[in-house]
Formats: structure tokens, sequence, C-alpha cells
């Protein structure tokens, strides 16, 4: 079962502590081939795959990650290859809480569709979505088309967290998903306040 709030079992005088559980579903969402599946590889399994020509079934991957001593899964969802033909769809987005938006730092066109991806999501779900715009592929320097300003400013404007990344390199991979995660938590801690 989904859930976005911490879940209460039934005690029965144990500590509190111990029955609760955080399930977080994070979505990649970004154009085709700008590196979602390989972010997701590298996170999950440390892999990395050159050949990858489109998401071959999985539909998400758990994640177990550790926040303020307690146990997180996180649901990260990946788009089976629908980006390309700009089909995905709401059952994709339904009870997201968190969402990565990935370009190519190598391709401007990527950049450019930023934004209705940004509008997409918007439509799916509500503004207290933690939202990380992720610049990937950062270990190509000498083909980049996209300026870190760029990147910093357009998430600025969105008031998205921002990073770039190597899937390749494993260059902030980690910090990228536990970036998400820790927000989406925070943001549970304090409607729970
Ligand atoms: P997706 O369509 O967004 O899921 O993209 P993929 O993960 O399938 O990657 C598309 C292509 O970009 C593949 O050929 C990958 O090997 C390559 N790729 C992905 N991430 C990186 C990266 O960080 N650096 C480099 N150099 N290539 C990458
Ligand atoms: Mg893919």
């Amino acid at each position: 079962k989904l859930a976005n709030a911490p879940k209460q079992q039934e005690t029965m005088g144990c500590q509190e502590e111990e029955s609760e559980e955080y399930l977080f579903k994070i979505v990649l969402i970004g154009d085709s081939a700008v590196g979602k599946s390989n972010l997701l590889s590298r996170f999950a399994r440390n892999e990395f795959d050159n050949n990858s020509k489109t998401t071959i079934g999985v539909e998400f991957q758990t994640q177990v990650v550790e926040i303020d001593g307690k146990e997180v899964k996180a649901q990260i969802w990946d788009t089976a290859g629908q980006e390309r033909f700009r089909a995905v769809t709401s059952a994709y987005y339904r009870g997201a809480v968190g969402a990565l938006v990935v370009y190519d730092i190598t391709r401007k066109s990527s950049f450019d569709s930023v934004q209705r991806w940004l509008d997409e999501l918007s439509i799916h779900c509500d503004n207290s979505v933690a939202r990380m715009l992720v610049g990937n592929k950062c270990d190509l320097e000498n083909i980049r088309d996209v300026s870190v300003e760029e990147g910093k400013s357009l998430a600025e404007e969105g008031g998205l967290f921002f990073i770039e990344t190597s899937a390749l390199d494993s260059t902030n991979v980690q910090s990228a998903f536990e970036i998400v995660i820790q927000e989406i938590y925070n943001n549970l801690s304090r409607k729970a306040i």
C-alpha cells in the first residue's frame, strides 16, 4: 500500500518510533535519452548501461534510505520510454511526493523542455511536491551546451533544488536523490507540527 504520510501500526505497547513507516513515491521526468534510467540504476544498483536504448520493463525501484534514524523507502519511478511520445500517463504521477526533472547539459533542447515537464507535473501533483532540477552528463564538460548558471537560474525561478550529475562517473547521483528524499521528509515533519 502506498502512503505519503507516516503510517501508524497497532502499537500494542511497543515504542511508537518503531511503528513508523515511510514510503515516498518519486518520479523521474525529462526528455528521452537525458539519462533518467541510468541515474536510477546508478542510485539503486550502482550500475551504468552504455547501450540503454529504451527503458526495459521496470516500473519503479525501491531504495531504502535512513533519515533521522528512520527507515525511509524511496519508490522511484522511471518512465519506461513513454516520454518519447509525450505520453506519460496520469497514473505515473499519481501520489508522487517528489520529482527529479532531468535534462542533458550537452543538449539545449532537453533544457528547453524542462518548463513543459514542470507544467505537466503541476497538472498532476500539487505544489508541495519536492522538486529537483538535474543537469545530467556533467562528465561531458567539453561539449557542454547549457551553463551551470542557466541551470541555477531556471531552478531559482521555479523554486526547485538544482544539481549537476553524471550517471557515468557517479558524480552527485546519490545527493540528487537524497536531497529530494530529505526534503519530502522535512515537508512531512512540517505538516505534522
Ligand atoms: P533516458 O532515456 O532518459 O532514460 O536515458 P538513458 O538512461 O537511457 O541514457 C541515454 C543515453 O545517455 C545512454 O546512451 C547512456 O549511456 C547515456 N548517458 C546517461 N547518463 C550519462 C552520463 O551521466 N554521462 C554520459 N556521458 N552519458 C550518459
Ligand atoms: Mg529511460
